[in-house]
C-alpha cells in the first residue's frame, strides 16, 4: 500500500548557527496577552490565557539577508501584524505544572500572528468560528528558532515592529501577562503538547493594518530580527 498521492512536506524551520531543521508539527497561539494590546482591542487585561490555532504549512519563513515577501491576502481589506515571540516545544507533556513547564522549550523565534481583522470582526458578531481571519495561507511568517540550551524559557528582553521605518509595536517581553512556563501550562491542560509544537505568545499594542508596499522590519532582542514586504495578490 501507498499513499493515494504524494504525502505534503515536513513543514520546517531552520536553526540558527547550525544546518539543522526543526520539524514543526502545530501551530498555538495565545490572544491578548499584553494589557496595553487587550485594552485597546477593548478588553480588560485579566483573564485565562485562551489559544487558537494556524496550520503548520502557514508558516512563511523570514530568515536569510533579503528579508521575506507576503503577497497581500484574499478575503480582507483590512489585514493587520501583531509581532509576537514564539516558544518552540521540544519536550511532550500534558496537565504541566508551571514549575516543570521550563524544560518543554527547544527554543524561541520571532513571529507575526498575520489576521484579517475585518473578517475576524464580522465572523465575531456572527458568533461563527473566526478561525479564516487568523489561519490562511502565509498567515505566520516567522524567523528561525534560536535554542534556548540551558537558559530556558525566555523572560526579558524588547519585542518591536516597524512599519516603513517608524516605530509602531514596541513593548517588552516581561510585559506578557502570563509567562511561557504559564502559558505552556494552561495550553498541556486542553492538549497534549509534543516536540515540533510553537506558541506565538501575543502581541502588544500597537496593531494596525498593512497595505501592499508596505514594509514590516522588527525583532525580539536577543532571538532575531526580520524584514517582511508586502506585494499584491492575486485577487
Ligand atoms: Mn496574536
Amino acid at each position: 500500500m501507498g499513499y493515494v498521492f504524494a504525502a505534503p512536506g515536513q513543514a520546517v524551520l531552520p536553526v540558527v548557527g547550525t544546518t539543522d531543521l526543526l520539524p514543526v508539527r502545530r501551530i498555538y497561539c495565545v490572544g491578548r496577552n499584553y494589557a496595553e494590546h487587550a485594552r485597546e482591542m477593548g478588553h480588560s487585561e485579566r483573564e485565562s490565557p485562551f489559544f487558537f490555532g494556524k496550520p503548520a504549512d502557514a508558516m512563511l519563513v523570514m530568515s536569510g539577508g533579503a528579508g521575506a515577501v507576503l503577497a497581500y491576502p484574499e478575503q480582507t481589506a483590512d489585514l493587520q501584524y501583531e509581532v509576537e515571540l514564539v516558544v518552540a516545544i521540544g519536550r511532550a507533556g500534558a496537565n504541566i505544572a508551571v514549575e516543570n513547564a521550563g524544560a518543554h522549550v527547544w527554543g524561541h523565534a520571532v513571529g507575526i500572528d498575520l489576521t484579517r481583522r475585518d473578517l475576524q470582526s464580522t465572523l465575531k458578531k456572527q458568533g461563527r468560528p473566526w478561525e479564516v481571519s487568523k489561519s490562511f495561507d502565509h498567515s505566520a511568517p516567522i524567523t528561525a528558532v534560536v535554542p534556548a540550551k540551558g537558559a530556558g524559557p525566555y523572560q526579558k528582553g524588547r519585542i518591536w515592529l516597524d512599519v516603513n521605518g517608524v516605530r509602531r509595536q514596541e513593548s517588552d517581553v516581561a510585559l506578557m501577562i502570563w509567562s511561557i512556563p504559564e502559558i505552556i501550562s494552561h495550553l498541556s491542560r486542553y492538549v497534549a503538547i509534543a516536540p515540533g509544537d510553537l506558541i506565538f505568545t501575543g502581541t502588544p499594542a500597537g496593531v494596525s493594518s498593512i497595505v501592499v508596499g508596505d514594509v514590516l522590519s522588527g525583532g525580539v532582542e536577543g532571538i532575531g530580527t526580520f524584514r517582511l514586504e508586502v506585494v499584491r495578490g492575486k485577487g
